[in-house]
């Protein structure tokens, strides 16, 4: 009958419920210990400057070491982190570090920090970011954070002073994603973001389905028309490389350039400029 199924439902409901409540309790703990024995490490993968080829910046992405799971990726975990808070410790201890390795880089390269928009719901983001700036010592200006437009979607007004108040310190500000999400374009009226980053989904597409291609001609040309630099996320292939550096794109990123890589072997890519194939075949645009 349908009051037993009723029954029989809900006690599987509240079950699984439970379950996952255990699990993520379980991840929580997980999280915590994990940052206190050191089992999180920055990879940093490349964003190459079109016009000379030049690696511009370092992208710091999160991976996990766990003991039982081995290498877990930030799509697996930032999620639950969120969920849980944990992400307000291990985006402090990303950016400390981070600061820290971009201190062993030549002065033109700079490193791009991931903050999460829930870093944002805490009042003290901002003296934190700058406390990590003092410390490190680190200049500003070689400081870039990415956020993503959920930022700007929820806590409108706190966010947006918070964005303002960041980039006050000198550092610069880039939109990750463009173009997925809601993509209001009066985001880009109310902030002066120094950065558009061009979702990977138009990219990657782009020899194939060519309605990608307007899409990505229309950003860099706001991007131009702002004075923004846009960076083209996910370049895999040659062909994708020419398409968006004539489509306007002022940066790339993407395995075709490098996956993300242990710091050490980012640091090495900075003194051998050969090692990238964009040094050797740039399209000439
Ligand atoms: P994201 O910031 O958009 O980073 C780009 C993601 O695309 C990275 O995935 C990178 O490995 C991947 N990627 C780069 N080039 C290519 C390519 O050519 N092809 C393909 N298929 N993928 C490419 P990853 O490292 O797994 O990170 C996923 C997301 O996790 C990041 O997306 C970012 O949103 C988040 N994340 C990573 N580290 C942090 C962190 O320290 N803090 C926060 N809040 N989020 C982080
Ligand atoms: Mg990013
Ligand atoms: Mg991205
Ligand atoms: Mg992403």
């Amino acid at each position: 009958s349908a009051k037993a199924d009723g029954a029989g439902f809900y006690r599987l409901f509240s079950s699984q419920m439970e379950k996952s409540l255990q699990n993520r309790r379980h991840i929580e703990s997980d999280l915590r210990r994990g940052i206190k024995l050191d089992q999180f490490e920055l990879y940093y993968q490349p964003l190459v400057e079109l016009q000379t080829g030049f690696v511009v910046s370092g992208e710091a992405l999160m991976r996990w070491h766990h003991p039982e799971h081995g290498m877990v990726s930030p799509g697996q975990f930032i999620p639950l982190a969120e969920e849980t808070g944990a992400i307000e410790v291990l985006g402090e201890w990303a950016l400390k570090q981070a600061c820290q390795d971009a201190l062993g880089w030549p002065d033109h390269v700079r490193v791009s920090v991931n903050l999460s928009p829930v870093q944002f719901g805490r009042s003290g983001l901002v003296d934190m970011v700058k406390a990590v700036l003092a410390t490190s010592e680190l200049d500003a200006r070689r400081l870039e954070l990415e956020i993503t437009e959920s930022v700007l979607l929820q806590n409108n007004a706190a966010n947006l002073e918070a964005l303002r108040q960041l980039r006050a310190l000198g550092l610069t500000i880039a939109l990750d994603d463009f173009g997925t999400g809601y993509s209001s374009l009066s985001y880009l009226q109310r902030f002066p973001f120094d950065k558009l980053k061009i979702d990977q989904s138009f990219v990657r597409g782009l020899e194939m389905r060519p309605e990608s291609l307007p899409i990505v001609q229309s950003i860099a040309t706001l991007g131009k028309n702002l004075k923004m630099a846009t960076t083209a996320e996910g370049v895999e292939t040659q062909a994708q490389l020419d398409i968006i550096a004539k489509a306007g794109c002022t940066e790339a990123q993407g395995y075709f350039f490098g996956a993300p890589m242990p710091e050490a072997d980012f640091r090495a890519l900075l003194l051998e400029p050969l090692a990238l194939p964009s040094r050797r075949t740039l399209p000439s645009t």
